[in-house]
């Protein structure tokens, strides 16, 4: 049986091609840059009026406290620039073009207009250059603004709209195939029988791929061979990836891993030293990757949590970060495995404090309502001292 670690790489070996695509910039929200994006006009690309006042030559402001500027006329955000005659003043508003032969913008607040002519208040400070937001002083031309692989979110949206890109290259996500197997299962909303459960697991499932903004459909196959089989043959012509849960372990009826090897999909590793989760599958053809997820709900939690995710960022379609916690509890785990340990995690100043979440086995699916994510606990150790860092997988 292969080690945490060991699954991890083989996985990351296989990741998602993206392809490029052009989208209209509405589109992209939530995709991933596939192009740098260089800086392609000065920013501001005048030099802005930054408040409603008047513009001066700095060296009249003398004149201004004494016998006061005449109002030559108004100048308004869109208009082309004007030129400043000396002697007088305009009034500018912000978004404006500093007129010509103006150094020094005064707010409205701090003048007297009487008839036509403004003045200095008394007690207002002015200094040379003020209140102009001047061209090119907040990006240079040519300068990277955003990276090939930036997560575009609102912000992004803006610099992109600034620099007139109507559209954007970006990475095209995987199509995701969410299967559930299990006779035992019922729909949400379905009454079940006294040998029944509802089925959880695809929930837990899309829940990460509308985190992720990933397409996905949902469909539930039998612990039977030829229905399994035409089923995912179906299935893995219209998606990218393969989200199964259950059907992987020992029992009778699981169907999954030979299913799978009669499709061609090649086996990549199946039963991982880990718990939960050791029944765990890893697949791919040259169309699809495949996961299989012992269908208990906290093995799915942790291994989707602990697999997928890093496969998508692998994959180049997300930005997650590897992230740590530290544990503040002794926790001592005797068995020869890597340890998904379910905490509920605080942020206390930046540091992850992961508390450990009593869970009554991987069977316990109600658990997921204390859980925030898993903690790796590596197989060669079997004390994990209170205090002591590990990686950590939020559940999205
Ligand atoms: P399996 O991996 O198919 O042997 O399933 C292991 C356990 O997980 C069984 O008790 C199943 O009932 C349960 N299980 C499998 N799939 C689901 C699901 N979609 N939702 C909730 N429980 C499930
Ligand atoms: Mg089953």
């Amino acid at each position: 049986m292969i080690s945490f670690n060991e699954a991890q790489s083989l996985l990351f070996q296989h990741p998602y091609q993206a392809e490029i695509l052009h989208v209209s910039l509405l589109e992209a929200k939530g995709m991933i840059l596939a192009e740098d994006i260089i800086n392609n006009r000065a920013a501001p690309p005048f030099n802005r009026i930054a408040m409603d006042g008047i513009s001066i030559a700095f060296a009249e402001l003398e004149i201004l406290k004494t016998a006061g500027l005449f109002v030559e006329k108004s100048t308004y955000a869109g208009d082309v620039q004007t030129e400043q005659i000396s002697g007088t003043c305009i009034k500018v508003m912000t978004g404006g073009v500093v007129p010509k032969g103006a150094d020094t913008v005064i707010r409205i607040e701090d003048i007297d207009i009487n008839g036509k002519t403004a003045f200095l208040k008394e007690g207002a400070s002015v200094k040379i250059g003020q209140n102009i937001h001047k061209m090119g002083s907040d990006c240079a031309l040519d300068e990277l603004l955003l990276r090939e692989g930036t997560l575009i979110k609102s912000q992004q949206l803006a610099v992109l709209a600034t620099l007139g890109y109507h559209e954007v290259k970006v990475r095209s996500k995987p199509k995701v195939g969410i299967v559930s197997t299990g006779d035992e299962l019922v729909p949400v909303n379905a009454t079940p029988q006294p040998h029944q459960i509802r089925q959880s697991n695809p929930y837990f499932l899309a829940g990460i791929c509308q985190e992720y903004g990933l397409d996905y459909q949902m469909i539930h196959l039998p612990d039977e061979p030829s229905a399994l089989s035409s089923g995912l043959k179906s299935l893995a012509k219209q998606v990218d990836v393969l989200l199964i849960s259950g059907g992987v372990s020992m029992g009778e009826r699981d169907y999954v891993a030979q299913t799978l090897h009669q499709l061609g999909v090649q086996q990549h590793f199946h039963r991982v030293a880990q718990r939960p989760g050791k029944p765990l599958y890893f697949g791919s053809s040259t169309e699809i990757a495949v996961f299989g997820f012992p269908g208990n709900p906290i093995s799915v939690s942790a291994t989707a949590t602990s697999y997928f995710i890093p496969w998508l960022r692998k994959s180049g379609i997300c930005e997650e970060l590897r992230l740590e916690a530290v544990l503040s509890k002794d926790i001592q785990f005797k068995a020869a495995l890597t340890y998904l340990l379910p905490v509920s995690v605080s942020n206390v100043g930046g540091v992850y404090n992961a508390i450990p979440v009593d869970f009554n086995g991987s069977g316990d699916v109600l658990s997921l309502s204390a859980i925030d994510g898993f903690l790796e606990l590596q197989a060669d150790n079997w004390e994990f001292p209170k205090g002591t860092t590990h990686n950590y997988y939020p559940v999205k």
